[in-house]
């Protein structure tokens, strides 16, 4: 990425504060003092400002708990992205792994690892996700049957899935495709309304009561390795 970018990201102001720096000749790269602000830099440079290192990470992993109202995108407009909530220098690099609509919460990767993101989105893994779904209306037990068995929707059926019913309007539904409001969808063929969807596992790691909508935090090398 570019040198004002990230130095701009990385808390060192704005790009004609970062221009700024480098005219008073105070940032070096891998020991060289540096006069060109488009210079372009990756994780195996070594940038310094005033002689303090700034680090630049090859690989990035965070957990969010994806608060409503904002989307899982990548693109700048006018509505707030699950991008814009992350404050890492290098937050241009980063994506969510897969989506959640704008108004469904809960556990979502944000990483800049292209490999790790294919991997657990690629159907024929059958990763589970696990979905909190609060319903208009009390579920049956048929309709649970229905569920786990699978959903003719538009353009396929659902795979098996597990549904556990927690209480008459709130089911905890596992699938693991995840198609365009799939959840929704599903209990919408039933005749059922989801009025709140969270999801609340992924790939068997559970977002856990520590985080509040809107936080993330970093994930450790345990749940790394877990997810890979
Ligand atoms: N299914 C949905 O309908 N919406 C989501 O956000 C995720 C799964």
């Amino acid at each position: 990425m570019r040198l004002d970018k990230f130095l701009s990201h990385a808390g060192f102001g704005s790009r004609k504060e970062v221009a700024r720096l480098i005219k008073e000749k105070r940032i070096t790269v891998d020991d060289k003092v540096v006069k060109d602000r488009n210079l372009k830099v990756n994780d195996n440079n070594t940038v310094t400002v005033d002689g303090n290192i700034v680090i630049l990470e090859e690989w990035i992993y965070f957990l969010l708990n994806k608060p409503k109202g904002v989307i899982s995108s990548t693109e700048e407009g006018p509505t707030k992205t699950v991008i814009d909530i992350i404050h890492h220098p290098q937050s241009d690099e980063l994506f969510p792994v897969g989506r959640l609509d704008k108004d469904t919460t809960g556990f979502l990767l944000i990483t800049n690892d292209g490999k790790l993101s294919y991997q657990l989105l690629n159907p024929k893994k059958d990763i589970f996700k696990t979905y909190k779904c609060t319903l208009k209306n009390p579920v049956s037990e048929s309709d649970l049957v229905k569920l786990e068995t699978g959903i003719p929707l538009k353009e396929f059926t659902t795979k098996p899935a597990k549904a556990e019913k927690i209480s008459d309007k709130v089911v905890h539904l596992s699938i693991s495709e995840g198609k365009f409001h799939q959840v929704k969808r599903m209990f919408r063929y039933l005749g059922n309304e989801v009025i709140e969807l969270e999801r609340i596992s992924f790939g068997g790691m559970a977002l856990n009561s520590s985080l509040n909508y809107g936080e993330y935090r970093r994930l450790t090398e345990e749940e790394l390795e877990f997810l890979k």
